[in-house]
């Protein structure tokens, strides 16, 4: 999750992703401007970017240490293809010379500096937290601690590919970065792509994933207009190839029906001058939601979704 921001969204069933895989894919295909931007103004209307202070790190730190949540440890290694390693597909080294960097959402040693992550930061529209707790689901399994695992998949995919991968953080340090830092991360290396990683905090019964596009600011050191174009081709090809991959639909409660959402209010996109999006792989605090993200397998899913979406920006 990012931010803290709480969703009130239509409440009605979530789609079973099997059997409306093929409406999800053309919802997702037509993820374009109108619907997306009718997702934002929707988003707008129930409440807006609250940037709740404090609450951006309201999150209730897990009673359990991640390393007692058994189902993900043993998940690690679920979801390696049995037999020799695969032969390097045809596209292979289709991304020499590319740069992708990786921003794992939060950080798992964030609950004990708390005092560090709640500094505020100058997000060129406003201040805002250096960064924040993240969620976790039910049981205790923390967003931070799933997005470091998806973001090494990744990079493994994309490296497979050729390219050229940097992460803004991999649990090595203390806490943070701060947002500004982490944007400042794929701005120094010239990224040719950055996607950073989380898993929503919202309501149970609210499910799927959205992709969040920077809007366009100019204020203080945010200026997004060079690259609101790029980075919402950027989402739209990760957003599509997400369905296809994971079989999910996206979010019911945010963008739509679309899988897109524009905010204003991150300072990861803010301050961004590199194409660069968000996305939520689903929520934690639902427990079908909940369910695929605790899985290697799917998560091996999610990381090949985000990959071939990265993959088929930059190869245009
Ligand atoms: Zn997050």
């Amino acid at each position: 999750m990012v931010a803290g921001v709480s969703y009130v969204g239509p409440d009605f069933d979530p789609p079973q992703p099997r059997r409306n895989r093929r409406r999800a894919l053309t919802v997702a295909a037509a993820a374009l401007v109108p619907g997306a931007l009718l997702g934002w103004v929707m988003y707008e209307a129930v409440g807006g970017p609250g940037d709740g202070g404090a609450s951006g790190n309201a999150a209730v730190r897990p009673s359990k240490a991640p390393a007692d949540t058994g189902p993900t440890i043993s998940a690690t290694n679920d979801d390696k293809p049995p037999g020799p390693t695969p032969t390097p597909t045809a596209d292979s080294g289709a991304l020499k010379g590319k740069v992708v960097v990786v921003d794992p959402g939060h950080n798992p040693n964030n609950f004990q500096h708390t005092a560090e992550i709640n500094r505020k930061v100058n997000i060129g529209t406003n201040w805002k937290e250096c960064d924040t707790t993240g969620t976790s689901t039910n049981d205790g399994y923390t967003e931070a601690e799933f997005t470091l695992d998806v973001a090494h998949r990744l990079r493994t995919l994309l490296q497979k590919q050729g390219a050229t991968v940097k992460f803004t953080q991999d649990g090595d340090r203390s806490w943070g970065p701060c947002v500004d830092e982490r944007a400042e991360i794929g701005n120094k290396a010239h990224a040719d792509a950055v996607v950073s990683i989380h898993a929503d905090g919202a309501s149970a019964g609210q499910r799927g994933f959205h992709v969040i596009l920077p809007a366009k600011v100019n204020a203080g050191a945010a200026n997004t207009g060079p690259i609101v174009t790029s980075s919402r081709a950027l989402g739209e090809r990760i957003a599509g190839s997400f369905v296809r991959a994971t079989g999910s639909a996206p979010s019911n409660y945010v963008g739509d029906g679309t899988g897109l959402v524009t905010r204003k209010d991150l300072g990861g996109l803010n301050l961004s001058t590199v194409p660069k999006v968000f996305i939520e792989c689903g929520n934690m605090r639902d427990t079908k939601d909940a369910a695929q993200l605790t899985s290697g397998a799917w998560r091996q899913k999610a990381a090949r979704g985000i990959s071939e979406g990265i993959v088929s920006f930059l190869r245009g």
